[in-house]
């Protein structure tokens, strides 16, 4: 059996767990948008400023992305518009029609509001981006607290991030549970200790379900409404 195709069976019981961490991109919402607005559109436009063939353009901005990988600048927008020369929340404006929630995520939000849990969104995403993406879809009000990385100072993929979101939302780690898509986050949180951990494993609708080989999976919410 392919490995990535085995499914390890989520077995917590809602009843272990006061707090849910939910991150937004590719968990919540169709990380699509993010892969095609950096991927695909940017190179566009950057090709087009700077004269260069869009594989040129693409080649280039792929080697930036990945030597900022899993730090903070990555997501912030403000470093990538003077980096490239661009104005970057407007170009994610123009493809905005492109955010998606993912099916089931909204009834997953009330079904935890319903069994009385605290439940906050924890995400690396710039805070301009977040503004972007809770204008377009209707997640905001459901969480109790929503927390930008770049208010703690460091990504979810480094361990110091988790003791400092402790300090700042007093949850109790061992009863409390993440889901991301992203396995260095959830490497990251299992370090810090974090007593429930959840991979996404269908974050984009563009790309094959994906199982963690490490935690325990789910391709939809719907699987934990129960
Ligand atoms: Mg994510």
């Amino acid at each position: 059996m392919n490995s990535q195709t085995h499914q390890i069976q989520a077995t917590f019981s809602w009843s272990e767990i006061d707090t849910i961490l939910l991150d937004m991109d590719g968990t919540l919402l169709d990380k699509y948008f993010d892969d095609y607005f950096w991927e695909e559109y940017v190179p566009k436009v950057f090709a087009r400023t700077n004269n260069l063939s869009g594989q040129e353009a693409r080649k280039a901005l792929l080697k930036r992305y990945q030597s900022v990988e899993s730090t903070l600048q990555w997501t912030d927008l403000d470093f990538w518009s003077e980096q490239l020369g661009l104005n970057i929340p407007e170009l994610k404006c123009k493809v905005d029609h492109l955010i998606q929630v993912h099916p089931y995520v909204i009834d997953f939000l009330e079904y935890l509001k319903k069994i009385g849990k605290t439940v906050h969104l924890v995400t690396n995403a710039h805070s301009k981006t977040l503004e972007i993406k809770l204008r377009k879809t209707a997640i905001g009000p459901h969480f109790d607290r929503i927390v930008c990385a770049e208010e703690i100072g460091y990504a979810k993929e480094q361990p110091e991030f988790w003791e400092k979101l402790q300090v700042m939302l007093q949850f109790d780690k061992s009863r409390t549970l993440l889901a991301d898509d992203t396995e260095k986050v959830l490497h990251s949180a299992s370090l810090y200790g974090m007593g429930f951990l959840l991979s996404v494993a269908r974050p984009s609708t563009r790309l094959p379900v994906t199982y963690s080989q490490n935690y325990p999976s789910v391709a939809f919410f719907n699987e934990l409404i129960r």
